[in-house]
């Protein structure tokens, strides 16, 4: 009775998981889509435990998911929105060892059940279902310390870094085979011991080799990564709703990836391989002797009066700085007196996808004044002013006029073609990419050094 009656929960779980995937891709429909969301785990949850209960394991189940419950619940109540990065890559990395040790586990009742090796096709889940769960593991682990600045942004790339990689990949293979041929059982564990190893490796050196500019790609192929981690430990457990689950949010990441690379203008495979690499151009050394113009909070306050459009570009910054109330507050005071004011949005700007939109939606800026990189461009020709709130590395022109820059060819914000830049952050240091900015070196840029809240603030109050 209960297996028809789990099928039909899983197929509605599905299909909420599909509506929520949609829901969460606009603004405007985005509670929406969480709310699916959650009905589906929660259908999910019930109609698993109900297997369960024939198996006699429920009070385990229960104790768990309240464990992991209360944590979830405190983690979501004390991490700031400038930390969702390093969360969400922390939490990947348990998918990854959840499919890693779901492997093992799966290894262990395959080995002692059946005598006979006949179910090749069971030992090839087992075998790249650990693999990926472990690369995905520490991949995420070294994104998680990058993201929190406790493993530097720039690149660590080893001598032979691709050649590194396709001997890794070469080796697995042969274990694999020597896995699925051999009848000897001290044979297999030694292969899969060695393939975990290789992968653990694997995937700390993929992600040790990213550029920071290429964090956020990364953090949303580990997303996909963590999702065929599940849809694997789905085939090993036999657990349908587990497979597609992992199948939609592994192609959902992939799908992103794939997007976010063609709005930096840069190749997935490129990416993936750890394409970027930080060197000091001769434009770079140009820009460090050079000279740049502060200004006062008064003179910006004069500026701004003067103006009759004006585009703010977020980053990184505002969110450290959680200065998106009083930059809210200020848009509408230059609204009152007459003058346009639009966001710009890099689509990498801050520390993970869509992070500048939720902070601005939190404060409540309207969407219809919150514009993409690609339909604000065209208008900076056209802008009195621009104010570039902690924003670096998604508004530098090395991108398109140094060659020899490690970003260049990627899309940035084309803030410097307005008539005056204002560029609010506290010190001359670098952004996350590392590499210098000579748009704030420009003659019509002037620098307001400060925490963007204190700087925001005191503008509201002059305004
Ligand atoms: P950047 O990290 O390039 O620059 C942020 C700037 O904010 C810094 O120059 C910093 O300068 C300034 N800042 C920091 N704190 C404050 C504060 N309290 N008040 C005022 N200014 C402050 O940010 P961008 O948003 O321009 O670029 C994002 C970068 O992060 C890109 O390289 C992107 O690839 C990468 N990235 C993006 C992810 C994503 O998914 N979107 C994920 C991971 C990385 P100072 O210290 O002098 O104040």
């Amino acid at each position: 009775m209960y297996s028809g009656l789990v099928t039909a929960a899983y197929i509605i779980s599905a299909i909420l998981f599909i509506f929520s995937l949609k829901g969460l891709s606009k603004h405007e429909t985005s509670k929406q889509g969480n709310f699916f969301g959650i009905i589906g785990m929660t259908i999910a949850l019930i109609a698993t435990v109900l297997i369960q209960q024939i198996i006699h394991n429920t009070i385990l189940i229960f104790i768990s998911m309240a464990i992991g419950g209360l944590i979830g619940i405190f983690l979501s109540k004390k991490i700031e929105m400038t930390k969702m990065p390093e969360l969400i890559a922390i939490l990947h990395s348990f998918v990854g060892l959840a499919a890693v040790l779901v492997g093992i586990n799966s290894y262990m009742n395959y080995s002692f059940n059946s005598l006979i090796k006949e179910n090749n096709v069971h030992l090839i889940e087992i075998f790249i279902g650990i693999f990926i769960g472990a690369m995905t593991f520490t991949g995420s682990l070294v994104a998680f310390g990058k993201l929190s600045g406790k493993i530097r942004s720039q690149p660590l790339v080893l001598p032979h870094h691709h050649k590194l990689n396709c001997l890794v990949l070469g080796i697995s293979c042969i274990l694999l085979l020597l896995f699925i041929n051999t009848n000897i059982i001290n044979v297999q564990i030694f292969s899969l011991i060695i393939m975990t190893a290789i992968a653990f490796l694997f995937g700390g050196n993929l992600v040790l080799s990213i550029s920071g500019t290429d964090m956020p790609v990364i953090v949303s192929m580990l997303n996909s990564y963590s999702g065929w981690a599940s849809a694997a430990a789905g085939f090993m457990l036999g657990n349908d709703l587990l497979i597609i689950t992992g199948s939609l949010v592994g192609s959902s990441g992939a799908i992103l990836s794939y997007i976010m690379c063609k709005a930096m203008n840069r190749s997935l495979v490129n990416v993936i391989s750890g394409g970027l690499h930080t060197i000091k151009t001769d434009l770079e050394k140009e820009v460090i002797n050079s000279k740049y113009h502060e200004i006062s909070i008064e003179e910006l306050v004069d500026v701004l009066k003067n103006s009759t459009s004006v585009v703010i570009t977020p980053g990184y910054g505002m969110a450290v700085a959680q200065a998106q109330h009083s930059i809210a507050k200020i848009t509408q005071k230059l609204q009152q007196y007459g003058i346009k004011v639009l966001f710009g949005i890099h689509p990498v700007a801050g520390r993970l996808p869509g992070h500048m939109n939720v902070l601005l939606a939190e404060a409540r800026v309207p969407y219809d004044i919150v514009l993409e990189m690609d339909e604000i461009n065209d208008d900076f020709e056209n802008t009195d002013t621009v104010l570039v709130i902690g924003a670096n590395d998604t508004v530098n022109p090395s991108a398109q006029d140094d060659p020899n820059s490690p970003i260049y060819g990627m899309p940035v914000l084309e803030v410097w073609k307005a008539q005056n830049v204002i560029v609010f952050k506290r010190s001359m240091n670098l952004g996350y990419a590392g590499i210098n900015n000579p748009l704030f070196f420009k003659d019509n840029t002037y620098m307001l050094f400060g925490d963007a809240k204190t700087t925001t603030e005191s503008i509201l109050k002059l305004i």
